[in-house]
């Protein structure tokens, strides 16, 4: 023993999964880090947010980074600033809010960490105009199992850069990162959009392409499938939108852990509810002056949503279609939908402009989240198969994440550089001490 100590905790993937009795270290100081036996497996974990069980497993030791949590330098004029990888996106944002700069790309989850977002490369409001995370980041160190540190970025030790985002914690611990902030806008305004199914709603996102903000939801049930709002925010320097933009509270920032209801909400009645309350509130054309805080974290009023599924939880399938084959698999999705009429409580959807390296989730098209509660019920399994197939069958590209339900045979299928971006991660993890339940599951 030096110095180090563990406990035995039980974990759960944000969307309740999976969950594990797991050995947690919390180290304090860089020398706890360091102190695991050399031989012991183990996973670094962040915020522990991720929908899937990524920053822990049944076997590996996880590092829990909530410690190394401080912003440690900042440049007012370049925007570049110094973090410790356990440091919450909230937090940053809100740091870089009140300096007159912000963090284009941040996840819908206040608490993923920066250490997370970099080893998820996950995307923000409009990944089409802003990139993934990878593209805010100059430079990240990392820490090995046998004790090497390294740093890396876009400008030096490429290719362990190129691996570590998107990498899933495979590649090391990350310690600290440079994020390279940008300029706000003044204010932003939000214009919503109506649309009446998914080929319309591809074709606004492609119109909107450079807003700031550009997401839709739509509705998931049969017969209404895909109807819903396209939602844009502009950059506006009006002074009545100026005075719509204030700080975020963290008091107000979405739990971790979220206390499910003994039931669930969203059987077709309150599905339908939710629905029609959400196109009476949504669903009209028109514009409305929109807090930037508020426009980055719009889930921080999710609490009883996520709730709402209950014990049973949820699954969150996200797939990125090809432009070209969108319109042919929302048509042929829908009347999937039809047919086996699942409970859907959530379609969301995203536009994408980048590139698909190694197990990114990036690529040029359209993507959409559908997230569907008990996912463990034969017919909503059935449908999530389905889903999958459909998608495969049309180009897509799944985001591995997110989805809990996604097995090896699946993700090899749909990402044409698997092998390949398998071995990269092999080469910087050669006794396969870094493990986690996400790395089983897909045989990453
Ligand atoms: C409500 C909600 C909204 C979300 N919105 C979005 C969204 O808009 N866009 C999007 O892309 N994703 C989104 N996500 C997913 C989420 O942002 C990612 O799963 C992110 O990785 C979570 O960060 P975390 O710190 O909690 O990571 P964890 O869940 O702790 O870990 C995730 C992965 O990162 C690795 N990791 C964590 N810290 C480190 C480190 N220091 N060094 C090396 N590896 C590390 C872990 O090993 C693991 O593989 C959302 C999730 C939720 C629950």
């Amino acid at each position: 023993m030096r110095g180090y100590a563990l406990a035995e905790t039980e974990l759960a993937s944000f969307d309740r999964q999976f969950h594990a009795r797991c050995r947690v270290q919390r180290p304090d100081r860089y020398r706890l880090l360091e102190a695991l036996p050399a031989d012991a497996p183990r996973i670094a974990r962040g915020g522990g947010v991720s929908y899937v069980g990524a920053s822990f497993g049944a076997d590996a030791i996880s590092q829990d980074l909530a410690a190394f949590d401080r912003l440690l330098a900042f440049d007012a004029d370049t925007g570049l600033l110094g973090v410790e990888a356990g440091a919450r996106i909230g937090d940053v944002q809100r740091f870089a809010l009140a300096h007159g700069w912000y963090l284009p790309v941040a996840p819908g989850h206040p608490r993923a960490s920066i250490g997370g977002c970099i080893a998820a490369d996950v995307h923000g409001k409009n990944p089409a105009r802003d990139g993934t995370f990878r593209a805010q980041v100059e430079a990240l160190e990392l820490l090995q199992p046998n004790g090497r540190t390294f740093v890396a970025g876009p400008a030096q030790n490429r290719d362990l850069f190129d691996a570590t985002c998107a990498g899933f914690g495979l590649t090391g611990t990350i310690t600290r990162a440079t994020l390279r902030l940008a300029r706000p806008p003044a204010a932003l305004v939000l214009r919503r959009v109506p649309v009446q199914g998914l080929a319309e709603a591809a074709r606004v996102l492609r119109e909107a392409a450079n807003a700031p903000l550009l997401y839709g939801w739509h509705d998931g049930r049969a017969g209404h499938f895909g109807r819903g709002v396209i939602r844009i925010g502009l950059a506006s320097d009006a002074p009545e939108h100026m005075r719509a933009a204030r700080q975020p509270a963290p008091a107000r920032d979405l739990p971790a852990t979220i206390t499910p209801l003994p039931f669930t909400l969203w059987n077709p009645l309150g599905i339908a509810a939710a629905n029609t309350w959400l196109r009476a509130r949504w669903c009209r054309a028109g514009q409305a002056p929109l807090a930037l805080a508020d426009a980055l974290f719009p889930l921080n009023d999710a609490r009883l949503y996520f709730a709402g599924y209950g014990r049973a939880g949820f699954a969150e399938a996200q797939w990125l279609l090809p432009h070209a084959r969108f319109d042919a698999f929302a048509g042929a999705l829908a009347e999937r939908v039809a047919r086996d009429r699942p409970r859907i409580a959530l379609v969301s959807s995203k536009l994408f402009d980048g590139h698909a390296d190694g197990f990114a989730f990036d690529g040029a098209g359209i993507a959409l989240a559908l997230q569907l509660p008990a996912p463990a019920e034969p017919a909503q399994r059935a449908f999530l198969e389905a889903l999958a197939e459909l998608a495969l069958a049309h180009g897509g590209r799944p985001n591995l994440i997110k989805d809990s339900m996604l097995d090896a045979t699946t993700a090899r299928r749909a990402i044409a550089g698997f092998e390949t971006a398998r071995a990269r991660l092999a080469a910087y993890n050669p006794r396969g001490l870094l493990q986690s339940e996400l790395a089983r599951r897909l045989a990453l």
